[in-house]
């Protein structure tokens, strides 16, 4: 699919450039040494874009240093900053990096005053020469647009073409959509949505394509992959993120496969065999599970096979063989050991069958992102976790070491009844 082509400082997404593989650091920014090891660790492994969390207006002069400190190394690899609700931080970090990621729906609970703050946030990217990204998730919809459209796959892609539009009403052009969710299905229906809605006005911004919440390990990998080579493989992408719930540093080779096999970017460095053949097996046959034109798949010859092909049914939402996971990769935000939450939490869970659980890494974004999990682990901070049954939390300030327990309680007891 032709695109514009967006600058963000020496990176170029869409138009006729390659597919850039892209990241976002887990540190907090507050933590100015680690952020940096972190950004240079990513840049090394061959992140193109770096995005970072930047939680509070304090958190932009950190953002400002490390940007700074990381040009000083000769790194020119650009940095996003990630800013949830306010437009002032909106505001700040676009003078101060080159990108930024928003979600201008909930810039104000009022739709008419987050309108008014996108447009001022739009004036102060234009004067900087910042790009943006306007990034709606599918369960971070916000009640405008579910009251108005529904919480479906086109809401998400008409909820976007709004702040497409104010773009292009305000000649600014420097404009990354994307449209995540941890559904497949649902992610691939959204951005299929938009990328039809952007192509009957005639200009086309370029999409950053990903899964949200993918979890970890192999289940990770392969969800991200089945979904996102379905886009590729239609033209749809210009720039990926593969979240996974481990180290950033790791997401790199699995977004430089796919930047690789669908637009010709330098191959990955270092994947193993057993990886590669499971990428492979995600981009082969993802996309057909996905549209329904095959029903099954065996690797025979696979000594994994039966669970590869476990893996691939569930990742397309064909057959589910074990509990559906939904974890967030982590960020500035999460204040416990996420990784190892995660862990335990799927320890204690692989016999539920039918059940989707989350495990997230902040209570400001964590509810909110969960979308259509059954029950939900949510780090407070402070040592502290809450548990939800749905959208609803039903035990709080549950001290970290016992939340599991629970959490495993919580799902029996329902399960009994
Ligand atoms: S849900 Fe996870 S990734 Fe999202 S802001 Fe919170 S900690 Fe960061």
């Amino acid at each position: 699919m032709k695109t514009l082509e967006v600058k963000v400082g020496p990176v170029r997404i869409g138009g006729t450039a390659p597919i850039v593989p892209q990241t976002m650091l887990n540190t907090h920014t507050s933590d100015i040494e680690a952020s940096l090891e972190q950004a240079v660790q990513v840049a090394r492994a061959g992140a193109q874009l770096i995005r970072i969390t930047v939680p509070s207006l304090k958190d932009v002069e950190c953002l400002a240093e490390i940007h700074r400190r990381f040009r000083a190394l000769g790194y020119d690899v650009p940095l996003v900053a990630d800013v949830h609700f306010s437009s002032e931080i909106a505001i700040a970090a676009a003078k101060v990096v080159e990108k930024v990621r928003i979600n201008p729906g909930n810039f104000h609970p009022d739709h008419e005053k987050a309108r008014e703050r996108f447009a001022q946030f739009l004036e102060v990217c234009k004067e900087h020469g910042t790009a943006i990204r306007i990034g709606l998730n599918h369960g971070s919809l916000g009640r405008y647009i579910i009251e108005r459209y529904g919480n479906t796959p086109k809401a998400m892609a008409l909820a976007a073409m709004e702040w497409v539009r104010m773009c292009m009403d305000a000649s600014f052009y420097q404009v990354v959509v994307s449209l995540k969710a941890s559904n497949t299905v649902v992610m691939i229906q959204a951005y299929r949505e938009l990328a039809a809605l952007m192509q009957e006005t005639g200009v086309v911004f370029p999409l950053h394509v990903g899964v949200t919440e993918a979890g970890n390990g192999d289940t990770g990998r392969i969800k991200s992959c089945v979904a996102i080579s379905t886009l590729l493989s239609e033209g749809i992408g210009n720039t990926v993120r593969v979240s996974l719930t481990e180290d950033p540093v790791n997401e790199v080779p699995v977004a430089q496969y796919l930047a690789h096999r669908y637009s010709g970017a330098p191959a990955p460095e270092g994947l193993s065999e057993r990886e590669k053949v499971i990428l492979k097996a995600a981009c082969d046959y993802g996309k057909k599970l996905i549209d329904r034109e095959i029903d099954e798949v065996s690797f025979p010859d696979l000594p994994y096979g039966d669970y590869l092909a476990d893996e691939l049914m569930q990742a397309c939402r064909r057959r589910f063989y074990k509990p559906e996971y939904i974890a967030c990769p982590g960020c500035g935000r999460t204040m416990y050991n996420l990784q190892e939450a995660f862990e335990a939490v799927k320890a204690r869970t692989s016999d539920m069958k039918d059940v989707v659980i989350a495990v997230m890494g902040c209570i400001v974004n964590g509810p909110g992102e969960m979308a259509d999990a059954d029950y939900g682990y949510v780090g407070e901070g402070a040592g502290m976790v809450s548990l939800y049954r749905k959208k609803e939390p039903v035990l709080r300030h549950i001290p970290e070491d016992e939340a599991v327990d629970r959490l495993v309680e919580l799902i029996r007891k329902d399960r009994e009844h």
